[in-house]
C-alpha cells in the first residue's frame, strides 16, 4: 500500500533508538525527508546514516534535549514546517510517589506533557494553513492501564492525553490529525531498564523477569520497533485523515477490556 506521504517533510523527536527510531525507519521507506532528534550525538549520527542507506530521503540530524526550550528551538530551527510530527522523548524514572519531588514532577510533565503540546503549538498552524498534518504522540499503554511503579508517567501521559482529546477535534476539518500511540512491552533499552529495576525487587535476574513477562504477554513475546514504526506511518498516511483523537494501544492483547 502507498501512503501517499512520499516528499513530505517529518519532525521525530527522541529517535537514535528504540521507538522513536522505528518511526523514523518506517516513515523513511515511504519517501518522508527526516529531521531526527536526541541528546547523544554518536547514536544520532549512526542512526540518520543507517537511514539514509535504508531509504534515499535526506535526514538531518539534531543534538539536543527535547524537554528543554533551546533543544526545542533547535529541532524547529531544522524543521520549522513539518508535514508530519513525531513527539517523543525518554520516559520517567520508576519509583515510589513518596520520594517524588516537584522538581520530579515538574521534568515528567515537562519531557511529557508540555514538550509535545509546546511543539504542537509550534507547528500546527502552519498544518492547518497546508491543509495536512499528522502528529502522533508517543506516550504509553498506563494510559489505559496505570504501571504502579510509573506514577511520573501515568500522570504525565493523561495529561497530554486528556489535552490531545479537545484539540485533535479542532484540527481534523483541516486533514490535520493528532493521535496518540501506546506502546505496551517493546523490546527497547527503556523496557530493559525497566527490568534490572523490577527484577532487583523481586529478587531474580532481569533476563529471568524478561522471559516471565514474555510468556504472559497473549503474544508470548515483546513487541519489535518495526511493528511500532508501521502501525505510526499509517497514522501519518494520506488514508489516515478520518482519524483523529485516538489512542491506539499496541500490547500484543494484554490490556484485558474490550474497549
Ligand atoms: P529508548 O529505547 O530508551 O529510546 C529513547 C530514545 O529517546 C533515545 O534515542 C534517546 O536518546 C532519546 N531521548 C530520550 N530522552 C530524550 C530527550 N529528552 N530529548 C531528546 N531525545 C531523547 O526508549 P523507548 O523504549 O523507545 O521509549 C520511548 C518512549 O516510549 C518513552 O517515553 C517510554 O517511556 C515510552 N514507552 C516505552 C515502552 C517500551 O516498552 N519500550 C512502553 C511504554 C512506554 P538520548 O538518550 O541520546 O537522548
Amino acid at each position: 500500500m502507498d501512503l501517499g506521504i512520499r516528499g513530505k517533510t517529518a519532525l521525530v523527536c527522541a529517535a537514535s533508538k528504540g521507538l522513536g527510531k522505528g518511526c523514523a525507519m518506517a516513515l523513511a521507506k515511504e519517501g518522508v525527508s527526516l529531521v531526527i532528534t536526541a541528546r547523544g550525538k554518536d547514536a544520532l549520527e549512526a542512526t540518520a546514516e543507517e537511514i539514509r542507506k535504508l531509504a534515499s530521503v535526506k535526514v538531518i540530524a539534531i543534538t539536543g534535549d527535547i524537554a528543554t526550550t533551546e533543544g526545542r528551538a533547535a529541532a524547529l530551527a531544522a524543521c520549522p514546517n513539518p508535514d508530519i510530527l513525531i513527539n517523543n522523548a525518554g520516559g520517567p524514572p520508576p519509583g515510589d510517589f513518596r520520594s517524588w519531588s516537584r522538581e520530579d514532577w515538574l521534568k515528567a510533565l515537562d519531557a511529557n506533557m508540555l514538550t509535545p503540546i509546546e511543539l504542537i503549538k509550534a507547528t500546527v498552524d502552519g498544518m492547518i494553513a497546508r491543509k495536512f498534518g499528522r502528529i502522533v504522540n508517543i506516550t504509553s499503554g498506563a494510559v489505559k492501564m496505570p504501571i504502579p511503579e510509573l506514577g511520573l508517567s501515568n500522570g504525565a501521559r493523561t495529561g497530554l492525553t486528556g489535552f490531545v482529546a479537545g484539540l485533535s477535534r479542532q484540527t481534523v476539518a483541516h486533514n490535520v490529525t493528532i493521535n496518540g500511540l501506546l506502546p505496551g512491552p517493546f523490546d527497547t533499552d527503556r523496557l530493559r531498564g525497566n527490568m534490572v529495576f523490577n527484577a532487583k525487587k523481586l529478587g531474580k535476574t532481569p533476563e529471568e523477569l524478561a522471559k516471565t513477562r514474555a510468556e504472559a504477554n497473549p503474544a508470548k513475546r515483546f513487541g519489535t520497533i518495526e511493528e511500532f514504526g508501521a502501525a505510526c506511518a499509517f497514522l501519518c498516511s494520506a488514508h489516515a485523515g478520518f482519524i483523529t483523537g485516538q489512542n491506539l494501544l499496541m500490547d500484543g492483547g494484554a490490556f484485558p477490556g474490550t474497549l
